[in-house]
């Protein structure tokens, strides 16, 4: 069972200023690198792993479980959190106008990622 190649796994086209070849790609969550993880899905604005996909999965059951709504992430209290350089929004594929941030929204720091882009990595996770 040969694996396919790192960059050809991701559910998301890259984006037109996508790092360099010798950029070493790392996960924006926990911030371990190629090699270092199984699997690392790439998306528009960063990295995430297989590990850190399936720490959002274990959120989003908890959440469900406890009825907790999305987040408002436009109040200012959010934006003040996240800093004002990153934009309040998932960095790995467009979502529309109406849900911008694509449903909930977890927090690597540096980039952000929603429910929907966790399921389709999930689901890309699952077939291999
Ligand atoms: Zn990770
Ligand atoms: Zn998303």
């Amino acid at each position: 069972m040969d694996a396919p190649p790192q960059d050809s796994i991701s559910p998301f086209a890259p984006d037109a200023d996508a790092p360099p070849a010798a950029f070493v790609a790392r996960c924006s969550f926990c911030d371990l690198g190629e090699g270092e993880v199984a699997r690392l899905f790439q998306g528009r604005a960063g990295y995430i792993c297989d590990e850190c996909i399936d720490v959002c999965l274990a959120l989003l059951a908890d959440y469900r479980e406890l009825g907790l709504p999305p987040h408002d992430m436009q109040r200012p209290w959010y934006q003040r959190w996240f800093g004002e350089q990153t934009a309040v929004a998932c960095g790995f594929a467009p979502h529309d106008a109406e849900n911008p941030q694509g449903e909930r929204l977890f927090s690597g720091g540096r980039v952000q990622i929603c429910e929907q882009c966790v399921s389709a990595c999930a689901a890309l996770k699952t077939d291999a």
